[in-house]
This record gives C-alpha cells, sequence and structure tokens, in this order.
C-alpha cells in the first residue's frame, strides 16, 4: 500500500442506482446520487488527474452473506419483485411503511453495498479518498431492515478494510445514530465507533446514550455524542473537535470510514438539529487534514437541495478540488453574501441558535466533552499503551 497524494481521489458512481423508488411517498429519495453526480460534473469535479469515477454496473455475488443471515438475505430476494410479502420478510422488517418492497430491493441493496466494498478496496489499493455516496446505511442489522436500511454497506466495508490489517475508526455525523455499526463492534477494540446524532430522547433508532461505550474487550471504543435538538454549528463543532477529534488522536487509525449523512442541516424535514453545511464542511476539513485516507459513505439527507449541495461540498474537499468562488450557473444555489469564499453558492446561510436555548445546548455539549474525558478516553489510552 503507497498511500501518498499521487494516487487520485475516487468518486464511486453506480448510475442504475438513482432509478430505483422505495415508494411514491418515502422519504428517501435514490435519486440524490444522480443529482449528486451531476452536480459535481457541472463544476468539473469528476475530471483531472486528482479524481477517478468507477462506475459500479454489477453487485458481487455472496456479498451480503460477508454481514446478514441466509434467512434474512433470502427474505431480501424474495421481496426483489416489489409485489409478494409474506410473514418471514415481515419478520425481518422487510414491507413495513420505513422499509418497504419495492421493485428491485435486493439489487438497489446489494448494488449499494458493492459501491461502498468497491470503494473501499480502491483506499486498499493505494487510493487516499473514496467516496460512495450510496452508501452509509447504518441501521441494517445482520437479520433485520430498520431506519430505510437493507443491507450494512458500511461493516462489508469496515470488514474488507480490518481483514487487510487496516486500523479502523468509523466516523458517523447523520442526525440519527448509527446503531447497526455500533452493535456490529460493540465487543471489540479492533474498530473505533463515534456517532454524533440528534439524541435518541427525541429521534429514530432511540438510543445512543453517551453511556453506551461498548463492553468487555471493546469498552471505552464505542462512542456516542447525543446532542440536543436545536444544536447548531457552533455546538456540532466544540463535540467534533473535543471528543471525535480527542478520540482520533488518541486511536490513531489508518483510515477512516465516514458516515456523512446531511440529515443534521436545520433545514432536514426529518430531524431537530441545525447545523448547516458550513459546520458539516469545516468538521470534514478538520478530519482530512489529520487523516488523509477517508473512506467517504453518504447517509441520510430528506432535502434534496442539503444533499446536492453538502455531498458537492464534500466530494471538493475529498479530492482537494476548488470550488470557483461565485459560480453562477444554472444550478440555482442560494447565495451567500461573500462570494470569496470557495463553492459559495453552494454555501447554506449561517443559522445559529441563540440566547439562553444556545447556553444550555452549549452547556449540555460541555456536559458530553467531560463525559468523555473522564469516562471514555482513559479506557482507549489504556487500550493502546497495550498495544
Ligand atoms: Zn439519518
Amino acid at each position: 500500500m503507497t498511500g501518498g497524494s499521487k494516487e487520485p481521489a475516487v468518486f464511486v458512481n453506480s448510475s442504475r442506482l438513482g432509478a430505483f423508488r422505495f415508494s411514491p411517498e418515502h422519504p428517501f429519495n435514490p435519486e440524490r446520487v444522480t443529482r449528486v453526480f451531476h452536480m459535481c460534473e457541472a463544476r468539473s469535479l469528476l475530471s483531472g488527474p486528482r479524481v477517478s469515477v468507477v462506475d459500479v454496473e454489477t453487485a458481487e455475488d455472496g456479498l451480503l452473506a460477508r454481514f446478514h443471515t441466509p434467512e434474512y438475505i433470502e427474505a431480501l430476494k424474495r421481496a426483489n419483485g416489489g409485489t409478494e410479502i409474506d410473514v418471514e420478510m415481515l419478520h425481518h422488517g422487510i414491507g413495513s411503511a420505513e422499509n418497504p418492497i419495492f421493485k428491485g430491493v435486493y439489487d438497489f441493496s446489494a448494488l449499494s453495498a458493492t459501491a461502498s466494498l468497491v470503494a473501499s478496496r480502491r483506499i486498499l489499493a493505494g487510493a487516499d479518498t473514496a467516496f460512495n455516496p450510496c452508501g452509509g446505511f447504518h441501521h441494517a442489522h445482520p437479520d433485520r431492515a430498520s431506519g430505510f436500511c437493507y443491507v450494512n454497506d458500511i461493516a462489508i466495508a469496515i470488514d474488507e478494510l480490518l481483514a487487510a490489517g487496516m486500523r479502523v475508526a468509523y466516523v458517523d455525523i447523520d442526525a440519527h445514530h448509527g446503531d447497526a455499526v455500533q452493535e456490529a463492534y460493540y465487543e471489540t477494540p479492533a474498530v473505533l465507533t463515534i456517532s454524533v446524532h440528534e439524541t435518541g430522547k427525541t429521534l429514530f433508532p432511540w438510543g445512543g446514550s453517551e453511556q453506551e461505550i461498548g463492553l468487555g474487550a471493546g469498552k471505552g471504543y464505542n462512542v456516542n455524542v447525543p446532542l440536543e435538538p436545536g444544536a447548531d454549528d457552533d455546538v456540532f463543532l466544540v463535540v467534533f473537535r473535543e471528543i471525535v477529534m480527542e478520540a482520533l488522536r488518541v486511536f490513531r487509525p489508518d483510515v477512516i470510514v465516514g458516515q456523512f449523512g446531511t440529515d443534521t442541516f436545520a433545514t432536514d424535514p426529518l430531524t431537530h438539529l441545525r447545523f448547516t453545511n458550513n459546520g458539516y464542511i469545516q468538521a470534514i476539513e478538520l478530519l482530512h487534514a489529520s487523516y488523509p485516507r477517508i473512506l467517504a459513505l453518504g447517509g441520510g439527507g430528506y432535502n434534496m437541495r442539503d444533499v446536492e449541495q453538502g455531498w458537492t461540498l464534500l466530494w471538493a474537499e475529498l479530492a482537494g478540488l476548488e470550488l470557483e468562488p461565485g459560480y453562477g450557473g444554472s444550478l440555482g444555489g442560494v447565495f451567500l453574501m461573500d462570494s470569496s469564499i470557495p463553492g459559495s453558492n453552494l454555501r447554506d446561510m449561517h443559522v445559529y441558535t441563540t440566547g439562553p436555548e444556545k447556553d444550555r445546548l452549549m452547556a449540555s455539549a460541555r456536559e458530553l466533552v467531560r463525559n468523555f474525558e473522564i469516562e471514555i478516553e482513559p479506557l482507549i489510552r489504556r487500550g493502546q499503551a497495550k498495544n
């Protein structure tokens, strides 16, 4: 493995994925993948010596068995026609309102997991960064679909990196707790899992408290950062610097696997956080400055504009490409006052929570930092000393 900046950043696309539809009224719209691809293309972010684009056309055989049970895989296969429903499927969470049966549900899931696996292999082949926008399905359990997720592409990609001897840290900044990834590595120190999310007191999947820190040999290697509704970029960046970056500094990963959902943004219809893409990108810049090797996956995001702009900015950052200041284009971005900021018309207006509510949110963030410093960081430090 060479690493180094000579290898390109890899955008893993699958032109087939954007055409699938969960159900007419479902908030998760795979069209987002096509839109992000086109926005990146329109801004010349998919060409040049630093970038390569891979198109994944077929799913890899046997891939799902790496994480899922045979019974679950069979049920998902039977659901692929999009019409037949049986008790066994329902038992596995397939056929609910949140995880409907749709035509190609198996194909979609297997293809998106293949794209994440391809991304992990490109990292192993020496690419610094790889991005699969149609990945990050962090709620898929071994035998159960949940929270719009059918197949856990993340665990499959992480296992590929682990098998090659890499030290992996998982950083999940989606609004929802990364429950199934936490569960997969809860009892092992091999993967440091970190999830920053809206508290389970107000949002699905209703868990992810700071007290869930791992079990047995894995104790200390699971870090949850549950934020209160209304938390904005300021609050996010405090916990990101003082918990996420600090945990990583102690753990010293070779590679970061990131679930970079955009449903934390103030304009997301399903959640109650108030981030903007400014805080989001700032966090990713911080991460990337210390950890050049990043496997980036998509995730949630139910406002199409947030997804398109957030992930275009994300890709530009990962690939080290400049977005032209004040690019006019015909894409209808929201224009900021300051056109000197690169890619400024993709940037959100700043949104800040103020007054006593902000004080309360900051105090609660500081409490999380204190808890991390006292309860978790010493455990990771001690574990590292043994290695
Ligand atoms: Zn989410």
